[in-house]
């Protein structure tokens, strides 16, 4: 079946601020693409200066009275969150599907993701207790104790690839410790922001609590410096996560941010196959490659290659590569033409410097949709830790096939990275998981996993490249970095 591909259905014309409500904010304005189609489906603003500044005093000037709320009282908005999120899920998937080009189905489990993380928040009245409390006689007569407190406004810069449930890794749990928030959406993709606030603006927080702040890199430099703002999060690319970490820690902000990717998958000769190949197909050309847990190189050890590369090579014909909104799609476009002409490159790349071109996806055009940003599904055998492809970041469907004697060998080639946010192993011997858990140096490891993403009860985050700062998303860590715990050391002497 296929799908809507025209302006008048997205539910949004222009994408625009939210700052006690919603408003038009100063900035051009540029074209929101369908990257399925090439057509323009909506317009963005570039907020201003005099925006973000606009929306951080407004999100400051709610602090106080928000902080004053009891953390119970609080949550209820997160209750209500949580039910206008899943009452506009199927809209809301419609229109990320639109705009970023995964499939419906994709833009539904990762809104169902981001809801998850609403509903962890909600139960933060008890997640405050951890790291609190009392000791009773440090000292004759004395006693200490140690209370979270939240800091004030906090900022969230996200990427294109997840744009409903990556808001929702910062969204919750910074108001629901009792801080106010700016999201700043990716420029590409910022259709379903727009539905998510109608679901805030529905849930009923006060005005200033939460707000939205449209834009590019001159919105996100007045974010880093702004007085008024306590902390970031970030999430993207590794030379950006750099330059947040760095421009707004010198300004003296608490800081976490993700960054790219070099996610290998190995498979060892006791690997279930039949189950395996799935999963790491999923693994790879899901979500047309654009995932920071996609495992874009695929490693065999030993006897295991040989199988492995046929049933890949079966399991990769059956792919079907097509708009997101058409349901028998597997494969969606590129985000944008100069993310195609870039992954374009990489291949042309690995095939100078000595890879096969098993699978060969670049000619691949759509017959109802030449202007999509598609690309085939395409996989390249003979791949070695020297070549630029084994080391950079894809973010498309592309598979890069290698073969080693050993799990030492294997594990060499996932550690010579600059990377470490994830690796999946594909064995049935627990001794393998074991020494792949110890030895291989990332924040995420599946074992017949191969899309590690963490529940929202845990913490989600990298090493290496792909993290800058301490404290990831989610979770516990999540708390802690949006509260600070003050010690109280008291005596009394009447
Ligand atoms: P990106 O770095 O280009 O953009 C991310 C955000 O930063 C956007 O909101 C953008 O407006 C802003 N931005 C871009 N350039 C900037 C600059 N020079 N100064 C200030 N702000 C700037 O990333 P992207 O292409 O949107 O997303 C893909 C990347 O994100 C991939 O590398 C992927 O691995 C990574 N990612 C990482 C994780 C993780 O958990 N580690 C999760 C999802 C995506």
């Amino acid at each position: 079946m296929t799908g809507t591909h025209n302006r008048s259905e997205t539910a949004v014309d222009v994408a625009r601020n939210y700052v006690g409500g919603w408003v038009e904010p100063n900035g051009e304005t540029r074209g929101v693409i369908d990257p399925a189609t090439g057509e323009e489906i909506a317009r963005v603003h570039y907020s201003t200066t005099a925006d973000v500044d606009e929306t951080v005093r407004t999100a400051y000037d709610a602090f106080e009275a928000w902080r004053a709320t009891p953390p119970a009282e609080r949550t209820q908005h997160l209750f209500a969150l949580k039910r206008e999120l899943e009452e506009r899920q199927a809209e809301i998937a419609h229109a990320l599907s639109r705009e970023h080009g995964k499939t419906v189905a994709e833009a539904s489990g990762e809104i169902r993701r981001g809801i998850e993380n609403v509903e962890v928040a909600a139960g933060m009245p008890n997640m405050l207790r951890a790291g609190s409390g009392v000791v009773e006689g440090v000292a004759t007569g004395m006693d200490e104790s140690a209370v979270r407190q939240p800091l004030g406004v906090f900022a969230a810069v996200v990427p294109f690839n997840f744009p409903a449930m990556i808001p929702l890794w910062f969204l919750p749990y910074a108001v629901a410790t009792g801080n106010t928030f700016v999201l700043k959406p990716s420029e590409k993709v910022p259709l379903s922001s727009q539905l998510i606030f109608e679901a805030v603006d529905a849930a009923g927080f006060p005005e200033g609590v939460v707000t939205l702040v449209n834009g590019g890199v001159g919105t996100v430099d007045a974010l880093l410096t702004h007085d008024d703002i306590a902390g970031v999060s970030f999430v993207g690319s590794t030379p950006v996560a750099r330059h947040i970490y760095e421009t707004a820690a010198a300004a003296g902000k608490r800081v976490q941010a993700q960054g790219g990717a070099k996610n290998y998958a190995v498979v060892t000769d006791s690997a279930v196959l039949a189950e395996a190949v799935p999963n790491i197909v999923g693994s790879v050309y899901g979500n047309a490659g654009q995932r920071c847990l996609a495992n874009d190189v695929v490693v065999g050890v030993g006897d295991a290659y040989d199988e492995l590369r046929a049933r890949l090579l079966d399991a990769i014909d059956d792919l079907v590569v097509g708009p997101g909104v058409d349901e028998e799609t597997d494969v969606g476009p590129l985000v944008t033409a100069d993310a195609q002409e870039r992954v374009l490159g990489m291949i042309d790349g690995a095939i100078d410097e000595g890879a096969d071109l098993v699978v060969d996806g670049r000619d691949f055009e759509h017959p109802e949709y030449p202007e999509g940003n598609f690309l085939g599904p395409t996989l390249l055998e003979g791949v070695t830790i020297d070549m630029e492809i084994a080391r950079t970041e894809i973010f498309g469907p592309v598979l890069c096939l290698a073969s080693v004697d050993d799990l030492d060998e294997a594990i060499e080639m996932v550690n010579g990275t600059e990377y470490g946010n994830a690796s999946s192993l594909y064995t049935e011997r627990g001794s393998e998981a074991r020494t792949y858990r110890y030895e291989v140096d990332a924040g995420n490891i599946g074992i017949n996993v191969g899309v590690c993403a963490p529940m929202g009860f845990f913490h989600f985050g990298g090493r290496k490249g792909s993290f800058f700062g301490d404290l990831h998303a989610q979770g516990e860590d999540a708390v802690n970095f949006y509260t600070d715990k003050t010690i109280e050391i008291e005596r009394w002497y009447s």
